[in-house]
């Protein structure tokens, strides 16, 4: 099924930044389990879905609360 091919290693990111995040095209890929500099919504290397955001507000306030 899904899984890493090791194509992702070639493109991921090696300096992201929190802050422009969304803008630098930097997204998680949970299956490969790192974030790539990739332009598009897929994953290259595993075919799955991309995240544009690593955190997850709403299970930070769960472990705070
Ligand atoms: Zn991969
Ligand atoms: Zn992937």
């Amino acid at each position: 099924m899904r899984q890493c091919n090791g194509i992702c290693s070639r493109i991921k990111a090696k300096h992201p930044i929190r802050k422009n995040w969304y803008d630098t095209g930097i997204k998680w890929c949970g299956t490969c389990q790192l974030n790539i500099h990739w332009d598009g919504w897929t994953c290259p290397c595993c075919k799955s879905k991309l995240r544009t955001n690593t955190i997850d507000k709403k299970s930070n306030d769960d472990k705070r609360y």
